[in-house]
């Protein structure tokens, strides 16, 4: 009987780590990216409120501040792509730190700027300026698998071998500055973190192609973390360990990284990447994926760092 118990106790348990679902991914996409947000452009009051609102989920989450001003990690990034007069302009990470009592650490990032009302540069619209570029795949979807894993390490009630710190970063739209910010001012040890996995468009599932998953060249050990991942989803990996994100800049402290990514799209850095446009369900089956990589690693000691050729 009291096996029995146990038994039920244990089901109980990993019922509560319920694995992210489409409608909280889809209820933080439409916050982000809605027109209220204003496209979150660094340096504006919406940027901020961006990161309020990834401030607030962390806070619910019981993670600890981990910033320089509790969970924010202020920052001046400087506009280069095009010329304005308010090149410089003020934002933040964002940064919370689940702590397992572990000797290193799981870092896990998404950025949560995008191109504002297109006077920022890189956008592909024909008439950008004044015209509200929402991000819902750039990059509200990382974004929300951000807090979605967060919710999902924080509520699993395990305790794991490693701690995490989750990093919304600022300003990636500009040159990867909020990422560049972080690893040249870090708020715990570089040494002491085991790999960084980074979200970038995680939105436009699209089941010919599959989530690639970029990183896979950047630790021996990934092949291995890969080989008994279930899904429905499909996925295919790449070895590139830098290129078009903010894994990059782990990468160039010699940090084995993951990038999930979708792919490019027609509304790629236009006003019409919208939350509608969205797949949450696939967003969801990327996630599951993502934390079967994470659980396999951690049952690994800390990843030793392989330069891709
Ligand atoms: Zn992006």
């Amino acid at each position: 009987m009291k096996n029995y118990l146990f038994f039920f106790c244990f089901v109980c348990q990993s019922a509560f780590a319920q694995l992210p679902a489409p409608d909280q991914l889809s209820k933080h996409v439409y916050k982000l990216a809605s027109d209220k947000m204003q496209g979150r452009g660094t340096g504006s009051k919406e940027n901020q409120k961006a990161a309020g609102y990834v401030a607030a989920q962390f806070k619910k989450y019981k993670l600890q501040p981990k910033g320089t001003n509790g969970f924010y990690q202020p920052f001046t990034a400087k506009v280069r792509r095009v010329v304005v007069t308010d090149s410089l302009r003020e934002t933040n990470n964002v940064i919370g730190f689940l702590d397992n009592g572990a000797a290193n650490t799981i870092v896990i990032g998404a950025h949560f700027d995008h191109l504002g009302l297109g006077r920022q540069g890189s956008s592909k619209a024909e008439k950008p300026e004044g015209q509200i570029h929402n991000g819902a795949d750039d990059n509200a979807s990382g974004v929300a698998g951000l807090l979605e894993l967060a919710r999902y390490f924080s509520k699993n009630d395990v305790k794991e071998p490693y701690n995490f710190l989750f990093i919304a970063f600022g300003a990636e739209e500009l040159g990867l500055l909020g990422s560049r910010h972080f690893v040249n001012n870090p708020t715990l040890p570089l040494e002491k973190i085991n790999f960084m996995t980074n979200m970038d468009m995680i939105g436009r599932y699209d089941a010919s192609r599959g989530v690639g998953i970029g990183g896979y060249g950047t630790s021996d050990a990934w092949p291995d973390i890969f080989k008994d991942v279930k899904s429905d989803t499909k996925f295919f990996t790449d070895k590139a360990g830098s290129g078009g994100s903010d894994h990059g800049s782990f990468y160039a402290k010699k940090i084995p990284v993951l990038f999930f990514h979708t792919g490019g799209h027609d509304d790629y850095h236009k006003p019409t990447d919208d939350p509608e446009k969205i797949d949450y369900n696939a967003a969801a089956g990327i996630l599951g994926i993502h934390i079967q990589l994470i659980e396999n690693a951690m049952k690994l000691p800390k990843l030793t760092f392989t330069t891709v050729i």
